[in-house]
């Protein structure tokens, strides 16, 4: 029979082949397995076959196998689905939902009270009613799946004009991006257990949920209640299996804290993919010396082309060069270029450019924005001719010698300050060639829209303790900071040993970085934390910390 939904089709054989196998399981829930995920998915199926027209589906829920089973009911019944986490402010929630027109909400769980107050004028189904009422386990026909050209999924993220944005990824993206992610070490074993941290409105949850679900295996949920509590998450993580983990360098870099985050607590973890920002040397490395027999993996790519479309393994090579590390090759299917942003046009091999990607798996388009998908996404061609469409990245890369794609910063992260052209990231990257910075985040201090000045974040690693005249101690509690004003000494903001001690680490940085970037580049102020405040995406978070950057 031909595969007409990589996602349904892969779920429906191993419900079949391997009807006990888990497919889903978290520390609240106990093994869902593929005979009765799909069951549910076909009931949940049936009730949504009652929704007119195929317009998208918007799925509220947390991290659930419910959730996952109403996904995958909208895709047998023929509409994309539009994942929401039941954390979303109203706000953000309206944005979103006004942009669908005449949408149907499928609950997986109760619907907050902030969100029901917003949700007048949409129909609300609720997939524990629909679940009820539905019990045959007969899916819908193949001719109404959600196929080929179509969308699957549709995932907003933020625009720069502050409305998201929704990326309209479709099936053929999908199965283009499983043929790929299906031949990844330990992954082409089948049946491994994925760590499933990421919330489904965020694309790097496809990475588990495609990974698993298309190969037998299974997914172990991390909710957001065990990732404020690393007690729990801790004792969770003991007993979870995993095999295989995907996040942000910065969720790992989060555990990496705790030092029983090693392969006594995960015994059985053999590959680690990391993907949405920069994986830092410290991170790896230490991973490699706690995981000795894991795989640590950087991947790269953008929503808009479908998770990610380079990997590569993180080697000694690349740890022994304090160079960033690279983020690998591009899959069969892509096809990068670097260009010139300005001219468009390819820049002499080894240079920075934007990097453009061709291929199988970049996204249709935002949904309905015209505009907007105008300017980032164009018709165009393989190298053999092959019609495909490009996706203009928005970052800053190049490509070197062994074919490594190098990711340096984004373009509009580029700041004029008093005249002078800078690159956040550069700054970010000279802090963090330091050794005993272990990561680095720098925001522009603003005043009527001007950039005055540059604040930079610095979390420093224990080995700050033997750097040259540093050292911060562990009282700097979660959530403050001790600031060194200029470099020619204000006091820190609070008295106290630990502030005194952040204070001389922050001069001393200031005054290694001034070996290495001309004056102007040089932060202002240097704020070390005792750990980087991540985003809901689980990377650095730069709103919070612009936020905190005095005028
Ligand atoms: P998102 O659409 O949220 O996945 O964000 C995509 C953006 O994250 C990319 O355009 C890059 O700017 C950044 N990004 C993704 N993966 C990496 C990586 N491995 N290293 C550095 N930046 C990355």
């Amino acid at each position: 029979m031909a595969t007409m939904n990589v996602l349904l089709d892969s779920i429906e054989n191993t419900a079949a082949t391997a009807p006990d196998a888990p497919a889903f399981r978290s520390a609240e829930e106990s093994a869902t397995t593929y005979s009765q995920m799909w069951h549910n998915a076909c009931a949940i199926a049936r009730g949504l076959a009652s929704v007119p027209g195929h317009g998208p589906v918007l799925v509220l829920g947390p991290k659930h196998a419910l959730t996952v089973e109403c996904l995958l009911a909208c895709l047998m019944s023929g509409h994309a689905y539009v994942p929401l986490d039941v954390e979303l402010p109203p706000k953000r929630f309206t944005d979103i939902a006004c942009q669908i027109s005449g949408a149907t909400l499928l609950a997986a769980c109760d619907v907050p009270d902030a969100l029901a107050g917003v949700l007048s004028g949409a129909d609300v189904l609720d997939a524990r009613e629909l679940l009820a009422a539905h019990t045959t386990a007969e899916p819908l026909p193949r001719e109404m799946w959600v196929t080929g050209e179509q969308t699957q999924y549709i995932i907003f993220t933020s625009g720069s004009t502050g409305r998201p944005k929704g990326i309209e990824v479709t099936e053929n993206d999908v199965a283009n991006f499983r043929r790929w992610l299906a031949d990844f070490p330990i992954v082409r074993e089948g049946g491994r257990v994925f760590l499933d941290q990421a919330h489904y409105s965020f694309d790097l949850s496809e990475f588990e949920l495609v990974g698993a679900l298309t190969t037998g295996g299974c997914l172990h949920a991390v909710d957001a209640s065990e990732l404020a509590d690393y007690r729990r998450l801790f004792a969770d993580l003991g007993n979870s299996g995993i095999e295989v983990w995907v996040s942000t360098p910065s969720f790992a870099d989060a555990c990496l804290a705790d030092p029983s985050f090693s392969a006594t607590l995960l015994p059985h973890l053999r590959l680690f993919l990391f993907c949405g920002e920069a994986l830092h040397h410290t991170t790896a490395a230490k991973l490699r010396e706690r995981f000795p027999g894991a795989i640590v993996a950087n991947t790269y790519g953008p929503t808009e082309s479908t998770v990610a479309v380079t990997y590569c393994e993180v080697t000694d090579e690349m740890l022994a060069d304090p160079a960033p590390l690279p983020v690998g090759r591009p899959r069969q299917g892509t096809e990068l270029a670097i260009v010139d942003h300005a001219a468009g046009a390819p820049v002499a091999p080894g240079q920075t450019g934007e990097v453009i990607i061709r291929g199988d798996t970049v996204a249709l388009d935002y949904y309905e924005n015209p505009e907007k998908t105008a300017e980032a996404f164009f018709e165009t061609s393989l190298a053999d001719g092959t019609k495909t469409r490009g996706y203009r990245t928005g970052d800053l890369g190049f490509i070197d010698e062994d074919g490594l794609l190098h990711v340096q910063g984004r373009l509009d992260s580029l700041v004029k300050l008093n005249g002078f052209r800078i690159e956040l990231g550069e700054v970010e990257g000279a802090l963090e060639e330091i050794p005993r910075v272990r990561h680095a985040v720098v925001v522009p201090a603003t005043r009527a829209g001007r950039v005055t000045s540059l604040c930079a974040f610095v979390v420093v690693g224990p080995d700050a303790a033997t750097g040259p005249d540093a050292t911060v101690g562990p009282a700097v509690a979660a959530g403050q900071d001790a600031t060194g004003q200029d470099a020619t000494g204000a006091s820190a903001t609070r008295p106290g040993t630990a502030n005194v001690d952040a204070f001389a680490t922050a001069r001393s940085l200031k005054a290694e970085l001034a070996m290495s970037l001309p004056a102007y580049m040089v932060p202002r102020q240097i704020r070390i934390l005792d750990e980087m405040p991540l985003n809901a995406n689980g990377k650095a978070d730069r709103k919070a910390l612009a936020a905190r950057v005095s005028r």
